[in-house]
């Protein structure tokens, strides 16, 4: 093991990681609103992000974080197995791992929903920063998108990823709701800018929508502890809002998280307009639906143009 990194620093590293010990977290669930427990455990080099469904047990419990296996659900992110096993909510855990540079993990879950916890990414952060990361003996692959690629939903909801360097996400969003309105951020990854600007923007919603949710059975272990709730102008959360533009900060770490489906880190500009989760796991099943849309890169071997690599066993497995 090649432990020897000062926390924090793993994003911009060039060694795949995993957590140093197991990571228990629980709560209950954003739309069944039952009480779920949840334990990330390390995991060896190339195995990516796995689930394991303990109350299905056995190998068909077992469902990949891969774009290839995730629907395009409209409130959440949700992945399915061949057998027909699903998880859902899964983007402020996937974003969390994006953040901090966590390549490998297998987690055991006891339902078919992650844990809402506070409706951000930061007890999941601070969690994952208790125990620490160690980088593995193997070096991490990159997807380096090599042409513009872009997809588009209704209501001039669209998506594009350009050829960049380095990962950027850049969004706005607009809301009738004065509350939140039109907003816009740039984010650049690298080590520690997730800590600092994402992780604590939580979930929203607007009043008038819980009802509708709930009515269809979704959001049912919603409330103010888990979501801002906005109505006519107002922020209902006692206290308000935890930074400035938390609404489109929030925007921005479930675009990452969504791309972290692509089951490796990846180089590229992100641009979305009215951003949602079928948009996003749209934009990254249309990138891989065309292998001359990327390349991937062993790092430390990223600016030499030169020849693509192998997929990882996973992605390879999960696109066959
Ligand atoms: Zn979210």
């Amino acid at each position: 093991m090649l432990n020897t990194l000062p926390k924090d620093l793993f994003v911009e590293q060039p060694f795949q990681t995993t957590v140093c010990e197991n990571v228990f977290l629980e709560g209950i669930g954003l739309h069944s609103g039952r009480f779920v427990r949840m334990l990330i455990r390390p995991a060896p080099a190339n195995c990516g992000i796995k689930f394991r469904r303990m109350d299905i047990g056995g190998q068909s419990g077992t469902v990949i974080a891969h774009a290839s296996y995730a629907e395009q659900a409209r409130l959440c992110t949700r992945i399915v197995n061949r057998e027909g096993i699903t998880l859902e909510t899964i983007e402020h855990l996937m974003a969390t791992f994006a953040g901090v540079g966590l390549d490998n993990a297998v987690i055991e879950i006891d339902a078919s929903e992650a844990p809402i916890l506070d409706g951000s990414s930061q007890p999941i952060l601070d969690a994952i920063t208790d125990v620490g990361l160690e980088a593995l003996p193997a070096k991490r692959k990159f997807m380096v998108v090599t042409k513009p690629v872009e997809v588009q939903l209704e209501l001039g909801a669209w998506a594009r990823l350009d050829p960049s360097d380095h990962l950027q996400i850049n969004v706005k969003i607009e809301f009738d709701d004065h509350a939140i309105g039109k907003q816009a951020y740039s984010y650049k990854h690298k080590d520690g800018s997730f800590a600092a600007e994402l992780a604590n923007a939580r979930t929203f919603c607007q009043l008038r929508d819980v009802e509708l949710m709930q009515n269809a059975g979704l959001a049912l272990g919603g409330s103010l502890n888990n979501a801002i709730v906005v109505d006519d102008g107002k922020i209902l959360n006692e206290g308000g809002l935890r930074v400035e533009r938390e609404f489109v900060r929030h925007k921005v770490l479930d675009c990452l998280g969504d791309l972290f489906l692509i089951g490796m880190p990846v180089k590229a500009k992100m641009t979305v307009e009215r951003p949602g989760h079928a948009l996003s796991t749209k934009l990254v099943q249309a990138l891989l639906s065309d292998t001359t849309n990327y390349k991937v890169v062993e790092a430390g071997n990223e600016y030499d143009g030169s020849g693509s690599f192998a997929m990882p066993e996973l992605a390879a497995a999960a696109m066959a």
